[in-house]
């Protein structure tokens, strides 16, 4: 698909307004805009006008507004606003996942993969909208009832990274719409196209079924605007994805201001791999995880802990797969890695191995950029420690760290020695070695696997991470709650006046 052919099918121009209120879009030529850049040659795809504070206003408003209606129409009903995306985004799947490849650098096969995740979420809203169950309790009082009932919020704010341009927001905005709320949605400046290809089938969806202002979308590249929606006390529940410094910036601002906020951060995840595991599932993860989406996923695999009867075999077959991963354009099938996002990308990955080589890491393979236009870096494995401040950071990068081990409470307590908690894995044929890993003492992130690598979660499980990942949950399991108020409600249907734990209060 060429871009022409790609731009008609999506609706989007080479300067495409980035202000939606969720019924129309809301141009603003005269303010600045943002160049979109294709990662795989440098070059700019088109403009992007960004959102004014005037538009911002206009937007916040009419989203107010919506919500005071929407939030009374049956959660059920509220579900087919969803269908109707989720029909759009399998009718325009291969479009989208096109764009995705090509602003954000993912190989297509990944960029499918995540417009299915799109799709899995919505069909899993859909089904939630009619399991938003509170629980009822018996009261210690007769004649009385309590029960637990959740509400809508109001305005959802979604700040969402630039390496799921597609997904991250739908895992939030599906979820939060079924609940009963409006979305505000700014995605990252360094792909626009996307968010605006995705506002182009929310106002299709809204339209077939007559509503109006629940989704809706701002684009800027200022901080200063950023940080004027996370403080909008307007917005009960902003939900940021993004770098673990933004996001403690972003955590503070909203807690400041009694606003609740879901966050989902930076990673450093390890596999362990024992001396009993089966190579054959451990390699291929070991490969994907650490290169898949050029190292840059949240739970891209970073560290590797191999157990020393094990590990020269391991390094020497996954030199053998590194050196058969072809890297280019993603639109090309053959390719397996694209590049990384931008220029800054490149030289945060140059200094990371330059450091880590200071530091006395040995490079088993890889460890330069790739000159050719575009932004490309070569995969690379380097043997290091632990306990070294560059392997203790998430370097959003292709880059491997690989450590030896000679027992298994060992490798735990090393995996979890890093500020992050997001993704772990161990692959093992040892059960002992398998129930320590997912028991209490063992791995201290949100997600733990086993003989399954690190990346590549499916929507059914609450998504999220611990310590400097931020605590956040999304997409299933009861992560609805999260776009929710609890309410606990008891009911008196007795004639008498009767106080909790028996107190007495006569007064006549
Ligand atoms: P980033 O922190 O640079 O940007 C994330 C978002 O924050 C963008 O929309 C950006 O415009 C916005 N932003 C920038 N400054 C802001 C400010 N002062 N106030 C409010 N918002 C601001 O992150 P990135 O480079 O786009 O994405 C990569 C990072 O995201 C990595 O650390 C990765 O691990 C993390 N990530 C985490 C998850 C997860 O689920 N845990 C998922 C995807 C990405």
């Amino acid at each position: 698909m060429n871009l022409q052919m790609l731009f008609k099918e999506l609706q989007l121009n080479a300067d495409s307004p980035g202000s939606s209120d969720g019924a129309t879009w809301i141009p603003t030529p005269n303010n600045s805009s943002i160049s979109s850049i294709n990662p795989a040659t440098g070059q700019a795809l088109g403009k992007i006008q960004t959102t004014n504070n005037e538009t911002y206003e206009k937007i916040i408003v009419q989203s107010q507004k919506a919500f005071l209606s929407w939030r009374e129409v049956p959660a059920p009903k509220r579900a087919l606003l969803i269908r109707e995306l989720s029909e759009l985004l399998r009718q325009h799947k291969t479009a989208l996942s096109t764009l995705v490849s090509l602003e954000m650098g993912k190989s297509l096969q990944e960029g499918l993969g995540e417009v299915q995740e799109m799709i899995d979420m919505a069909d899993f809203a859909i089904g939630q909208a009619r399991m938003l169950y509170g629980l009822s309790m018996h009261s210690e009082r007769e004649r009385h009832r309590m029960l637990e009932q959740w509400h809508p919020l109001g305005i959802v704010g979604v700040i969402s990274a630039f390496n799921f341009p597609v997904a991250v927001w739908a895992w939030n905005a599906f979820l939060a719409v079924i609940c009963g709320n409006t979305v505000i949605w700014k995605p990252s400046a360094k792909t626009p196209f996307c968010a605006v290809a995705v506002q182009q089938l929310c106002l299709e969806a809204s339209r077939r079924c007559q509503i109006q202002h629940i989704f809706s979308l701002i684009v800027s590249d200022e901080i200063a605007f950023a940080e004027n929606f996370v403080d909008d006390s307007r917005i009960p529940l902003i939900s940021f994805t993004g770098s673990t410094p933004i996001g403690r910036m972003v955590g503070t601002r909203v807690q400041n201001r009694f606003g609740k906020v879901i966050l989902e951060l930076g990673g450093n995840n390890a596999i362990i791999v024992d001396e009993t595991a089966n190579l054959k599932l451990a390699i291929p993860a070991i490969v994907f995880g650490a290169m898949g989406t050029a190292g840059q996923r949240c739970t891209t695999t970073r560290r590797l802990f191999l157990h020393k009867n094990i590990a020269q075999t391991v390094c020497d077959n996954l030199i053998a797969a590194y050196q058969q991963i072809r890297i280019g354009d993603p639109l090309d099938p053959s390719h397996l890695m694209g590049p990384l996002i931008d220029q800054n990308a490149v030289d945060q990955f140059e200094q990371a191995i330059l450091i880590a080589q200071q530091a006395g890491g040995q490079i088993l393979f890889g460890g330069k950029k790739i000159t050719q236009p575009g932004f490309y870096v070569e995969p690379t494995l380097i043997r290091a420690k632990n306990e070294w401040e560059i392997v203790q950071k998430e370097t959003f990068a292709p880059i491997l760290y690989i450590m030896e081990f000679d027992h298994i409470e060992e490798a735990i307590a090393q995996q979890n020695a890093v500020p992050q908690g997001l993704s772990a894995a161990i692959f093992t044929q040892t059960l002992a070695h398998s129930e320590l890993f997912l028991s209490a003492t063992g791995s201290d992130c949100g997600i733990a696997n086993v003989n399954i690598g690190t990346s590549g979660a499916e929507i059914g499980g609450a998504f999220g991470g611990e310590k400097e990942t931020g605590g956040g949950r999304e997409a299933g399991s009861d992560a609805w709650k999260l776009y929710m108020r609890r309410q606990t409600c008891t009911i008196n249907w007795s004639n008498q006046l009767l106080l909790a734990q028996g107190i007495q209060f006569n007064y006549s």
